[in-house]
């Protein structure tokens, strides 16, 4: 039997939540399927500080390095928000990403038609939404040296080479080649050098991909365009910072954060994590949504285990129990039917998992 190490890392807020729904539906599909999870349960972010001081521990990474993939859920909150900046939780994420040089985020966004009223935008504008965002994940400003925060002044760097642009561009472009064939560059090209520069890139490498157009969007009117009309874009390629927040956006067009999953790839060892964050608000309460997680690991299965079978499983479960009508509190704001808490959730879609 196939036997695969996974490094799970529940994080905080309502991270531990999701990531135990996550796991209920992996525990059925490698059963039905006939491959085995080793599991490594490791802290970060919060966790680990309370625990170790440091949010991401030796011992994490060396577990995460070791995996065929890191599961993931969140990290933060505001317990750990007053300490030094390279000691707060999301510098455990930035590092793990950078280690692992998980350099290009890929954010599918994809309007369910029985979810079309949990978003909040008019259904006919959500006719045929189904795009990719290509986010740059380990360059930019996040990361970009020298950054300060003195008394009367703070600055930070966005800085990016030829080749990680590049790279990421060529994700972009063979991603667009398996689906409508179209990039969209968003950037900032009329006020930053760096833009400047993607644009340069993005046009040399459309050169190897003739049958894939591309188009370039400046980053304010792709803020606006996503709202106005979604489904226009089909794959989004963009730098990290544009990244992080496009996503959120695009997300809500769907109908909740809690339903958007993501990989985070490039090396040899991904991660696979919701768009989401630790949702301090909620945590603990059991009304998280779990299928970005759930969904997350279903990528997992797919782009670094090849278990595409099981993966299909576990995209098909999602979307029978959506149509059957099953909802947690955040995708129920206008036609509540049944409202499931997290843990129910993660239940009914395992359940699925077996019935198919
Ligand atoms: P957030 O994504 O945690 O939450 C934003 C809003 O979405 C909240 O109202 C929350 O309740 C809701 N939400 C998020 N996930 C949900 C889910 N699965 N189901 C239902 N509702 C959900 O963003 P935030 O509030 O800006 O940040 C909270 C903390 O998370 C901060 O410490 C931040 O730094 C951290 N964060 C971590 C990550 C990560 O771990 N990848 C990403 C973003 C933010």
């Amino acid at each position: 039997m196939k036997r695969y190490k996974i490094c799970v890392i529940k994080g905080d807020g309502i991270g531990p939540e999701i990531i135990d729904e996550a796991i209920k539906v992996l525990d059925r599909v490698s059963a039905k399927f006939g491959f085995e999870l080793e599991l490594s349960y490791q802290l970060m972010g919060g966790a680990a500080i309370d625990v170790f001081g440091v949010p991401l521990p030796d011992e994490t990474l060396k577990c995460a390095l070791e995996s065929d993939a890191v599961l993931f859920g969140a990290i933060g909150g505001a317990k750990w928000d007053g300490l030094e900046r390279h000691l707060r939780p999301e510098s455990g994420l930035l590092k793990l990403r950078k280690e692992l040089n998980a350099f290009a985020n890929l954010r599918p966004a994809i309007v369910f038609k029985e979810l079309v009223n949990a978003s909040t935008l008019k259904p006919e504008v959500l006719d045929g939404v189904d795009m990719l965002v290509v986010r740059e994940l380990t360059g930019g400003l996040y990361f970009g040296q020298p950054r300060a925060k003195e008394a009367d002044r703070a600055y930070n760097t966005m800085v990016y080479s030829r080749s990680e642009i590049e790279r990421i561009a060529r994700i972009a472009f063979d991603a667009a080649r398996m689906r409508q064939k179209r990039v969209c560059l968003v950037d900032k090209a009329n006020v930053l050098e760096t833009s400047e520069l993607w644009r340069d890139v993005a046009q040399s490498v459309k050169s190897d991909y003739e049958d894939v157009s591309l188009e370039y969007m400046y980053v304010d009117n792709a803020a606006m365009q996503l709202v106005r009309n979604p489904a226009q874009f089909d794959v989004i390629l963009t730098e990290n910072l544009f990244g992080d927040i496009l996503s959120d956006e695009a997300s809500q067009i769907c109908g909740s954060i809690g339903l958007l999953p993501s990989a985070s790839m490039g090396g040899k060892v991904g991660i696979y994590e919701p768009i989401h964050g630790s949702a301090p608000d909620i945590a603990g309460q059991g009304v998280a949504n779990p299928i970005a997680t759930i969904l997350s690991a279903g990528m997992m299965l797919r782009y670094a285990l090849g278990e595409s079978a099981a993966a299909d499983a576990i995209d098909t479960a999602v979307r029978k129990i959506i149509a059957e009508g099953y909802r947690t509190k955040d995708i129920s704001l206008f036609d509540a039917k049944e409202i499931c808490s997290c843990a129910e959730m993660g239940s009914i879609i395992a359940q699925q998992i077996d019935a198919l």
